[in-house]
């Protein structure tokens, strides 16, 4: 097509969105906001030919109907706080934002159960459960921008997955609206519903590439009455899996956290002042783990029982359970640190995942292949142990005169090569995006990626939802 006709085909079709959107629905031009043409990933700026902004479902459907008989491509975005840069607009395609679809219609506390539209914030909903005296079993440190359609977008964990599970495990319904503008309704609020295939499965973790979430029946959790934390300092990593197995059969269903920090995460957070050291010694580990239940002297208790058989093994090294939540806040502060990485390093960041019995070797492993290769470089270790995730920031300032980008690649390609032989998966909670597009293939195998676009090609066959993403 030559570029008068593509001008005027694109014209053809922004006026048809136009109608079908009002003036609230459609931003052209210098009307879109900087911030709406890339995403947290700090991928370069892309502007997209319009930013489509639907009231209701229905919009959604004539949007995609009206882009799928032009062949423009859609990107959905949610709340732009992604990681692996999945939510950057295409050149020459429409992003759509879900910004005006945020009600939570309806909180049933009886059923326990939360019907909302996609554009509705993580903390919306986080508060909505609490008012209704429940609690929802998600939560990050981008809740108050992030949204639920891009939490299920992406399959997104964090905080309570050792409790509760990813978004996943949240979902009972959905609403979802194919790239020709069909909707699906999914939007049964049952666990238990064996009637051929899942198909919502198939829209939760695929990044907006087969269609975009418009709403959403997600399960809400009893809210825990009491809390209790313990900061362990521990030999070696085969105490932490011990300890971690012993927690989950004295707390069973609730053990909200066990966050693993290893000496070179701990140095580093004490180096910055976070928090006061907890213990005289350093130790090889420190695991901060939390439990819920009816009430905190029991907890405390039930801990203290755990712990003193522990100790005597030689299990636990030493140990803090703080008297009040103001104190067992400030230990939290260790593993906070992570909130001063883009200030206070360069940091090349891994959100990698194994088998629970590798973990160790593979940090050892790695961080002994980073040293021999880059001799004095400073990495540092920490992880969510109980779900297999392990985190690794590698600081580009330490591995001598490399540009950032020279630096990103030679550290990727070393880490991503050694965690392929451990079995591991190149993403365990932030997706794959644009980012790691290069590493799929090493956590994939060729009959799975060939499964998998067969499925967009059945899905979306002209390859207009988020094209260029994951594959
Ligand atoms: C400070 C901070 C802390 C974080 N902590 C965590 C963490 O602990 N765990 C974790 O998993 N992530 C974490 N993240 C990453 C990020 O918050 C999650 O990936 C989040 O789920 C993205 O939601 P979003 O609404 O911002 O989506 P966006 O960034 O806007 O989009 C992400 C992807 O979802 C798609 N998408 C968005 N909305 C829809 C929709 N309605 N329908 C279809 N596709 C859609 C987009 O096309 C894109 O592919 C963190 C990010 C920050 C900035």
């Amino acid at each position: 097509m030559t570029e008068a006709a593509s001008d005027h085909a694109n014209n053809a079709c922004l006026a048809e969105l136009q109608a079908a959107l009002g003036p609230q629905g459609l931003r052209l031009g210098e009307q879109i906001e900087g911030p709406r043409c890339t995403d947290w990933s700090g991928h370069p700026p892309v502007r997209p030919l319009a930013l489509l902004r639907p009231g209701s479902t229905a919009e959604v459907s004539a949007a995609l109907a009206i882009c799928h008989r032009h062949h423009i491509a859609v990107v959905p975005q949610g709340g732009l706080t992604g990681l692996a840069g999945a939510a950057v607009p295409v050149a020459g395609g429409v992003a759509l934002s879900l910004e005006r679809m945020k009600a939570i219609e309806a909180v049933d506390a009886r059923a326990a159960t939360l019907t909302v539209q996609a554009g509705a914030t993580l903390q919306a909903v986080q508060e909505a459960a609490a008012e209704a005296g429940l609690a929802f079993g998600v939560d990050l440190g981008a809740r108050g921008s992030c949204q639920i359609g891009g939490n299920l977008a992406t399959n997104a964990g964090g905080n309570g997955v050792i409790q509760y599970g990813m978004m996943r495990e949240q979902a009972l319904g959905l609403e979802v609206v194919l790239a020709d503008g069909t909707v699906l309704d999914m939007l049964r609020p049952m666990l238990k519903n064996n009637t051929g295939y899942d198909l919502k499965q198939m829209f939760i973790g695929a990044e907006g590439t087969l269609g975009v979430i418009t709403r959403a029946v997600l399960r809400l959790r009893p809210a825990p009455l009491a809390r209790a934390t313990v900061l362990l300092a521990l030999p070696d990593f085969e105490a932490a899996m011990a300890l971690l197995s012993r927690l989950q059969a004295a707390f069973p269903g609730a053990l909200a956290a066990f966050e693993l920090m290893w000496r070179d995460f701990v140095e580093l957070s004490l180096e910055w002042k976070t928090a006061p050291p907890p213990f005289a010694e350093p130790h090889a580990f420190l695991a901060l783990a939390e439990v819920t239940g009816a009430s905190e002297a029991a907890l405390q208790q039930a801990l203290e029982e755990l712990l003193a058989p522990a100790l005597e093994e030689g299990l636990v090294a030493d140990a803090v359970l703080p008297p009040s939540r103001a104190q067992a806040a400030a230990l939290w502060r260790i593993r906070e640190a992570t909130a001063e990485f883009p200030t206070r390093m360069q940091p090349i960041n891994f959100d990698i995942s194994l088998p629970l019995a590798v973990i160790g070797d593979f940090a050892q492993a790695c961080v002994a292949a980073l040293e021999q290769r880059w001799p004095g470089q400073r990495s540092v270790r920490f992880g969510h142990l109980g779900d297999g995730n392990l985190h690794l920031s590698t600081d580009a300032r330490s591995l001598g005169g490399m540009s950032l980008a020279e630096a990103e690649s030679a550290v990727e390609e070393l880490v991503y090569g050694l965690l392929a032989t451990y079995g591991g998966s190149v993403s365990a909670e932030h997706g794959i995006g644009l980012h790691k597009k290069p590493y799929l293939g090493l956590s994939r195998s060729p009959a799975e990626l060939a499964a998998m676009r067969q499925i967009k090609q059945a899905l979306d066959p002209l390859g207009l939802m988020n094209p260029g993403k994951i594959f």
